[in-house]
């Protein structure tokens, strides 16, 4: 069956691995020479074969023994923003370089309790830092060079980022699930921009432990895999409380969110923001989404409008709060504790100044200088404490919308994928891409993307963003869409 066994999901391998029809050796064999063959696309910065079949062959064992857990075998791949004991981890960075963490992410470890096999690490932007996944510093396998992730369905376009590298690798077919993080949107744009489906849980449901931190206040881990019922799969295993290791991971135990799939949809109240279909937003992208609308209405639910008046503020207010959370967490990288150290220095502040000026990219250096600014005495109440206020609003519309309905839908992004370089640098363009995911981040909602359709041939995606766990709702809703519709089967070419 290894012919087709980059073709099944995680459900279908977990149940085959399961009955024994494969081993967990030749699943993670067959995925790690398909990523070899396609490492073209960069979506790997770090592969070890050893380390992977060595995890695969435990599985086996557990498999022979019939008593294995949920994701036994299962192959997946992490974003490199994720400490791992098996792989570097550089969050794309250079001053990271040579790292190795002496420990797993919370995540990492509760995949890896649950049975499935980690091949490797994925590119993603630097400290998690974009949307395009073109600020990489760090050479992907294959390549002696750091090079930006290409998107499978165009390679001359880019995959959306920070996790590009896991929504092009989950899209052609690498791994059948990776994890990512969102923080701004993270997790949903890049799934839309790759035809796949991805999930943020509600801020605090998975341990932030072992994340390289960019904006602790809206950093979340979750799945993107290829249906919503995969990603239930994984999501179950990544939440749960984490009291001693995340002070702000929630009580609230862990859930099998695949239980609560199958349910009917009749009654329930999509509400659309007005906002979120206005005029920025592309037309085929808004046919998409009208179509996808349309389709939940014959599924039996109810379509309301709502507003969430804030929608635009969202930019200015995440990218001022993100920048000051990012200026204070990066200035642990001082080469002292990890990573990359300058080499030519006068004295210790010649030795911070140097290696952070060699470590970090342009776009980190230019989120620590906002943030250090939007801190700084005399600016602090100008911006950082009115954009702590406005968040609070855009919270409070959120729950004045979900008076009226039971989740939230409309785009992942106003556009499908761009060309690589075609915001030629210029960070704003970027920036306003993340319009529709923004909200929902700063409120720390959970939030999804599906795929729903196709603009000028590249993928579309419907967020559907939930009320404070509000995730088995929403993984259900995707769920009924992906078994009456299949768009999350479509595969890119070549692939
Ligand atoms: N694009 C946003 C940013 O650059 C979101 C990134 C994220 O969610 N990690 O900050």
């Amino acid at each position: 069956m290894s012919g087709e066994l980059h073709q099944m999901g995680v459900a279908a391998l977990a149940s085959a691995l399961r009955e024994r029809k494969l081993s967990a050796v030749e699943a993670a064999q067959h995925h790690l020479a398909r990523i070899r063959q396609h490492q073209d696309l960069g979506s790997f910065v770090a592969l070890d074969e050893d380390a992977a079949l060595a995890r695969a062959r435990d599985a086996d064992a557990l498999l022979a023994a019939g008593n294995a857990p949920a994701l036994a075998g299962v192959p997946i791949a992490h974003k490199d923003i994720f400490a791992t004991t098996d792989f570097p981890t550089t969050a794309g960075s250079r001053i990271l370089a040579g790292y190795r963490s002496p420990f797993d992410a919370t995540v990492v470890r509760k995949l890896a309790e649950a049975g499935a096999v980690t091949l490797g690490k994925l590119s993603c932007d630097e400290f998690a830092m974009g949307s395009a996944n073109e600020n990489v510093a760090v050479p992907a396998v294959g390549f002696d060079h750091a090079v930006p992730v290409r998107n499978p369905w165009d390679t001359t376009r880019i995959p959306g980022g920070s996790s590009g590298g896991s929504a092009a690798a989950v899209a052609a077919r690498l791994v059948p699930a990776a994890t990512g993080t969102d923080t701004g949107g993270s997790i949903r744009q890049p799934a839309s921009f790759c035809g796949v489906t991805g999930i943020k849980p509600t801020y605090g449901r998975a341990s932030r432990y072992g994340m390289v931190a960019f904006a602790s206040s809206l950093d979340q881990a979750g799945p993107l895999a290829r249906s919503a019922e995969d990603c239930a799969l994984l999501l179950s295993a990544m939440c749960g409380p984490d009291p001693e290791r995340d002070s702000t991971s929630l009580d609230k135990p862990a859930e099998d969110f695949s239980r609560s799939l199958g349910a009917s949809l009749e009654g329930l109240r999509i509400g659309v923001p007005k906002e979120f279909l206005g005029d920025g937003v592309a037309p085929g992208v808004r046919a998409a989404i009208e179509a996808a609308l349309a389709e939940y209405e014959k599924l039996g639910a109810r379509r309301v409008e709502v507003s969430l008046p804030l929608t635009e503020l969202s930019i200015p207010v995440y990218y001022v709060l993100a920048a000051a959370e990012a200026s204070s967490n990066l200035s642990r990288f001082d080469g002292v504790k990890f990573g990359h150290r300058a080499s030519n220095y006068r004295d210790l502040a010649d030795m911070y100044a140097k290696t952070r000026e060699e470590g970090f990219g342009d776009e980190v250096k230019r989120r620590i200088m906002i943030g250090t600014y939007v801190l700084s005495h005399g600016y602090y109440d100008a911006y950082y404490l009115q954009a702590q206020k406005v968040r609070r609003m855009i919270a409070d519309d959120f729950q004045q919308a979900f008076a009226h309905c039971d989740l939230i839908a409309g785009p992942a992004a106003p556009t499908v994928a761009w060309k690589l370089g075609e915001h030629g640098g210029d960070p704003v363009a970027d920036y306003l891409a993340d319009i529709f995911t923004l909200p929902g981040s700063l409120a720390g909602l959970p939030g999804m993307s599906l795929p729903v359709g196709f603009d000028g041939g590249m993928p579309v995606g419907l967020q559907l963003i939930g009320n404070y766990f509000g995730e088995a709702k929403l993984l259900n809703a995707a769920h009924r869409f992906q078994q009456a519709t299949d768009w999350h089967q479509r595969t890119p070419e070549g692939y």
